[in-house]
């Protein structure tokens, strides 16, 4: 019997990597919510709703309809990569300006309840692992298994900065860390669905555990 597998935590967790895996072992479908998160907040900068390194509300939420979101498997990735307006954008979503924006942006309530609606869609046939901040508590409240990951700043600021490093962004240590502390901040503490671990969900300390253990663990939770 197909479950939905929720995997929640603060940022660069290791999430994505965790619940890709898990989705390919299962043979289900991942869906990266952020990568939604962070189209949004492309499209903000793209599309002038950025003035003066403010959000321009009012103006991204005139335009939400005509913001296209999708995802579409790539077979030699081996997972689906996130589409903007039929423009692929798995890679632009990724930069430290786009996570600069990301979580202003997720703030909104117009904008959360556009995502929410589709990614409760994508679910409704079971057989998903879907990696966010919200999954557990308002996207899925049932989910059958609930994750989620935590780790300390530096951890984590450490993996994406050498992750940003290797594709070629010239970036320093600090500005990763203090946009992964600002994120945490923005994410616990704005109105509509803050970061929390959901009652029923059972936590995994990433930096105390290698990827093959926190999988193996996961693994023997979906057979129970
Ligand atoms: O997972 P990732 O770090 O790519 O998410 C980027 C940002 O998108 C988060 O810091 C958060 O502000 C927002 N987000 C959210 N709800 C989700 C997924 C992401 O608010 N379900």
């Amino acid at each position: 019997k197909k479950i939905i597998i929720a995997i929640d935590g603060f940022s660069s967790t290791g999430k994505s990597t965790i619940a890709k895996k898990l989705a390919d072992n299962l043979g289900y479908i991942y869906v990266d919510t952020g990568a939604m998160y962070r189209s949004v907040a492309l499209y903000a900068l793209q599309n002038d709703c950025i003035v003066n390194e403010e959000v321009d509300e009012e103006k991204l939420i005139s335009e939400l309809d005509s913001i296209k979101i999708y995802f579409k498997y790539n077979p030699q990735l081996g997972f689906a990569e996130v589409f903007l307006n039929d423009e692929n954008v798995e890679s632009e979503i990724r930069t430290l300006e786009v996570s600069k924006y990301v979580s202003p942006v997720a703030t909104i309530s117009e904008v959360r309840k556009k995502l929410v609606e589709q990614q409760q869609e994508m679910g409704k046939d079971k057989g998903i692992v879907m990696d966010g901040r919200d999954i557990g508590t308002v996207v899925f409240p049932d989910a059958e298994l609930k994750i989620f990951m935590t780790a300390s700043a530096e951890t984590r600021a450490e993996r994406r900065y050498k992750e940003l490093r290797d594709r070629g962004d010239s970036i320093t240590f600090d500005e990763v860390l203090d946009n992964v502390v600002t994120r945490d901040r923005i994410d616990t503490s704005r109105e509509d669905s803050p970061l929390v671990k959901a009652k029923d969900a059972i936590e995994f300390d990433n930096s105390k555990m290698t990827i093959d253990q926190q999988l193996n663990a996961i693994k023997e939770l979906v057979k129970e």
